[in-house]
């Protein structure tokens, strides 16, 4: 199960609902500035600077 928010392109509105109760399917929405990867990146260069620092 994801929390993702959803996105239905044919009522322009904001769904956590797979299907939108337009009846269309609703798109995942990957903001650009919040990717995942980049997270994770922020993580693991967090964590390698403290395991460096422990070494
Ligand atoms: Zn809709």
């Amino acid at each position: 199960m994801s929390l993702s928010i959803l996105y239905c392109s044919n009522c322009k509105k904001y769904t956590l609902k797979e299907t939108c109760v337009c009846g269309s399917k609703t798109i995942t929405t990957r903001p650009a500035k919040f990717s995942p990867e980049d997270k994770y990146g922020a993580y693991r260069r967090a964590y390698k600077k403290e395991h460096a620092k422990t070494l």
